[in-house]
C-alpha cells in the first residue's frame, strides 16, 4: 500500500486489509522509525521517482513477495503503475496512470478519441497574454497541470479578470510544495467554462471495463469563480437518461485514457449538449469521502473492494447498498489558525446523520480556496432518499461553530 505521509487515507485503507485478513506492507517517502523492527510491514520508496520506486518494490519483493499493490492519489496510483509492470501484479500501464495525472496529456489523449471535453490551450506563466485575453471566449477556467482538490482551480469572466486570475494561479505555483516539482508547475491550462450539474462516478476498473459503483450529485452549484467542493450524495437524482449517458462517457475516458485494473474517481458535467468529462483520476475518491459508500448491503468498504481487486481475490457484488447516502466536505469558514470546534454534539444529534469528523487540529492553519485544498472535516448521512440526506447535512453543518484565529 502507497501512503504518502499527508495523505488522509491512511486509517480506511489499513482497517480494509485487517479486515480482509490481508498482511500489509505500508510503503511510503519518508523511513519510518519501526522499519528495522517491522523489516516486512514498512518500506521506504521513492514515491517521487516512479521507476526507481519499482526498483526499490522488487528488491523488497525478493524477500517479502508481494502480491498486489494500491496507490492511493494521483502520484502514488503512477508508482503503483510502475510497481505492478516491474513484479507483474495487476495494474495500469504507466502510460495510462501518467495521462490520468496530467490535465493536459489527459485532454490530449480525450479529444484524440472523441471525448467531450471543453475546449482547452496550454499556457505558460510569464508569457504575454494581452492578445490571448483578448480573444478567449468567456467564462473560462484556469488550472494547474497537476494539482488536486480544485487547488488553484479559477473561473474567470473577461479579460481583467483573466489576468488577475493567471496572478494568482502563478502565485499558488510557486508555493513550496509546488514550485520545483517539475515543468509542470509553470504551465497553465485554461479551458471554456462548461456549465450544467456536475457529478461524480465512482469505479472499479477491472480488466478494462469500467463498473461504476456509484453516481454522486453535487447539490450545491459549482459555478466558481473557485471550486471548493461541498455535498455529495448517491443515489444520482437526474433523469436515467443522463446517468446513463455520463456512465458512458466516463466508460469512454477509460478507454482513451488505456486504463485497465483499479479505482477511479471522475468529475462530469451534464447540459443540453450532453455530458462533458472534466476530470477523470485512476484512484478512489480522495479525503475521508469513501465512508459515504458501502456494498454488499452495508458489509464491504470501498478500500476493501479495491484490496481484494489489486490481489485477484473474488470480488462480491459491486452494488451499492439501499439506503441513500452522502457526505459534506465542510467549508472552510475563513482564513486563520482554528483554535476550536463547537457544536459537534448536536451536529452528529441531526437525525440521519452518521458521523462528523473532524480532520483539522487545533493549531492548525484553514486557507480558503483557491489557495488552501483540505477541508476542516467530514460529514456523513444516510436515509430514505438523498432529498432527506441532504437536508441533515446542511442542518448538521449549521450546527458547528468554527473558532478562528
Ligand atoms: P482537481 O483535480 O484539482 O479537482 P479539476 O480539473 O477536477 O481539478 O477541477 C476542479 C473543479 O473545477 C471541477 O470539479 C469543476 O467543478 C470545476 N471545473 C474545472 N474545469 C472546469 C470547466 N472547464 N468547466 C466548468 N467547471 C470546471
Amino acid at each position: 500500500m502507497l501512503l504518502p505521509t499527508t495523505t488522509y487515507r491512511t486509517a480506511a485503507f489499513v482497517e480494509a486489509a485487517r479486515r480482509l485478513g490481508v498482511e500489509l506492507t505500508v510503503a511510503s517517502e519518508r523511513p519510518s522509525t519501526f522499519e528495522g523492527a517491522q523489516p516486512a510491514a514498512l518500506l521506504t520508496l521513492d514515491l517521487a521517482a516512479p521507476e526507481r520506486a519499482a526498483e526499490q518494490a522488487a528488491a523488497f519483493a525478493r524477500r517479502h513477495p508481494v502480491a498486489g499493490v494500491v496507490g492511493v492519489d494521483d502520484d502514488t496510483a503512477v508508482v503503483a503503475a510502475a510497481i505492478a509492470g516491474r513484479l507483474g501484479l495487476t495494474g495500469n500501464p504507466v502510460a495510462a496512470a501518467l495521462a490520468a495525472r496530467d490535465k493536459h496529456l489527459q485532454r490530449l489523449e480525450l479529444v484524440r478519441h472523441g471525448v467531450p471535453v471543453p475546449r482547452f490551450e496550454l499556457h505558460t506563466l510569464g508569457e504575454d497574454v494581452t492578445e490571448f485575453a483578448a480573444r478567449l471566449r468567456y467564462p473560462c477556467v484556469l488550472k494547474p497541470l497537476r494539482l488536486s482538490a480544485s487547488r488553484g482551480v479559477i473561473r474567470a469572466d473577461d479579460p481583467a479578470g483573466f489576468r488577475a486570475a493567471l496572478q494568482r494561479l502563478g502565485r499558488i505555483l510557486e508555493q513550496p510544495d509546488v514550485a520545483g516539482c517539475g515543468d509542470w508547475a509553470s504551465r497553465v491550462l485554461v479551458e471554456d467554462f462548461i456549465p450544467g450539474p456536475e457529478v461524480a462516478l465512482e469505479g472499479l476498473v477491472v480488466a478494462g471495463q469500467l463498473q461504476m459503483l456509484a453516481l454522486f450529485d453535487k447539490p450545491d452549484p459549482l459555478d466558481g469563480p473557485f471550486f471548493e467542493e461541498t455535498i455529495y450524495t448517491t443515489p444520482s437524482r437526474l433523469p436515467d437518461r443522463a446517468q446513463a449517458a455520463l456512465g458512458a462517457c466516463a466508460r469512454d475516458a477509460v478507454a482513451a485514457l488505456g486504463l485497465r485494473e483499479g479505482p477511479v474517481h471522475a468529475e462530469l458535467r451534464w447540459n443540453e449538449r450532453g455530458p462533458w468529462l472534466i476530470e477523470l483520476a485512476a484512484r478512489s475518491v480522495g479525503g475521508r469521502c469513501s465512508a459515504a459508500l458501502r456494498f454488499e448491503a452495508g458489509e464491504t468498504s470501498l478500500e476493501e473492494l479495491i484490496i481484494r481487486h489489486a490481489l485477484g481475490m473474488p470480488l462480491p457484488s459491486l452494488e451499492r447498498e439501499h439506503q441513500a447516502s452522502g457526505v459534506m466536505m465542510i467549508p472552510v469558514p475563513g482564513a486563520g489558525v482554528l483554535r476550536e470546534v463547537r457544536g459537534l454534539a448536536t451536529a452528529r444529534a441531526v437525525p440521519l446523520i452518521e458521523d462528523v469528523v473532524i480532520t483539522a487540529h487545533p493549531g492548525q492553519t484553514l486557507l480558503p480556496w483557491p489557495e488552501g485544498w483540505r477541508y476542516p472535516g467530514f460529514i456523513f448521512a444516510r436515509g430514505e432518499t438523498p432529498e432527506a440526506v441532504e437536508a441533515a447535512l446542511r442542518t448538521a453543518q449549521r450546527r458547528l461553530g468554527f473558532v478562528i484565529e
